[in-house]
């Protein structure tokens, strides 16, 4: 039985890195006519109402999104980015966040493949009630994991991948790093992306270098790694302190786009002096 649910957790720190990533990845995908296919291994439940008592119980949402969507002095990737949690919130006020599905079903084109997988049988529901009539799309209530197997290679060839589960257990580590491996062996040239938490656990501060060894064996065009620390554990070790996104074979703009917007994301999003960024990238 899974506890974790996203919705408490909708629009904070970790959710602006990941969907500026996952945005700029896809504009980059729609620039070809070609169409493409999305695997969200790890959707969620489409959307989040930030009024609701989920997302109302920490506010998570008060330290993340909200400091950015009334600015006017954003970079061009995250003022893109905050147009479309713009768009989801139709009178104006920051009401919803849109999660990874939202941001695709806004950016593929009907032609483009959307393929998500949520287990949670709750926000299953609800994600397939949101994305109910899209055209191109299926909604899998079976484990993420096992969509590289079955989706990969895609019969669009071009495809890019989100990884993003709760490492509510520990065993997810290794599985997403299985699993890219898995991804590359399958169709090489895959945007894989990944999410993790920077906690002080060693599974996770090991994760990146393990992900960089995996993308330099296999990836065809290198691969690009940014982490957003904002805060620090507590007394006991204990808490998120940001998050990092891993993308293999990422599209060759994302680097100076990400450098565009981080020290505005330290700076707006950072709960103490501390708090900084790492950029990093192995062009192939
Ligand atoms: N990707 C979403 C977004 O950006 O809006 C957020 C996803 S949330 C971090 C992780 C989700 O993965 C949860 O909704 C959880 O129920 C689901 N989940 C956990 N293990 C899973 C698995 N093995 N396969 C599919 N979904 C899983």
């Amino acid at each position: 039985m899974l506890a974790y649910r996203h919705a408490f957790h909708a629009g904070n720190h970790a959710d602006v890195l990941k969907h500026l990533v996952l945005t700029r990845v896809l504009r980059y995908m729609g620039e070809k006519d070609k169409p493409y296919t999305l695997i969200d291994t790890h959707a969620g439940a489409g959307g989040y109402s930030v009024e609701g008592r989920y997302a109302q119980k920490n506010a998570e949402y008060g330290t993340g999104v909200s400091r950015l969507y009334d600015a006017t002095d954003l970079p061009a990737p995250l003022a893109d980015y905050m147009d479309l949690v713009r768009a989801f919130n139709p009178d104006g006020q920051l009401r919803q966040y849109p999660g990874s599905p939202a941001i695709a079903n806004m950016l593929l084109r009907e032609t483009d493949r959307l393929r998500v997988y949520e287990l949670h049988s709750t926000d299953h529901r609800i994600l397939a009630s949101y994305l109910e009539g899209r055209a191109n799309t299926q909604v899998s209530d079976r484990d993420g994991f096992g969509a590289i197997k079955a989706e990969l290679p895609s019969p669009t060839r071009r495809a890019a991948l989100l990884m993003d589960p709760s490492y509510e257990i520990k065993t997810d580590y290794g599985k997403v790093l299985s699993a890219l491996r898995e991804a590359l062996e399958r169709a090489a040239d895959t945007v894989v992306m990944v999410w993790y938490p920077q906690l002080q656990l060693l599974e996770s501060t090991q994760l990146a270098q393990r992900l960089k060894a995996s993308a330099d064996a296999a990836a065809k065009k290198g691969w690009l790694h940014v982490r957003l620390t904002v805060t620090q554990a507590d007394a006991k070790g204990f808490g998120m302190m940001g998050s990092g996104m891993f993308v293999a074979n990422p599209p060759f703009t994302l680097h100076d786009e990400l450098a565009e917007c981080l020290p505005l994301l330290v700076e707006r999003l950072g709960q103490y002096d501390g708090a900084n960024y790492v950029l990093e990238q192995k062009a192939v």
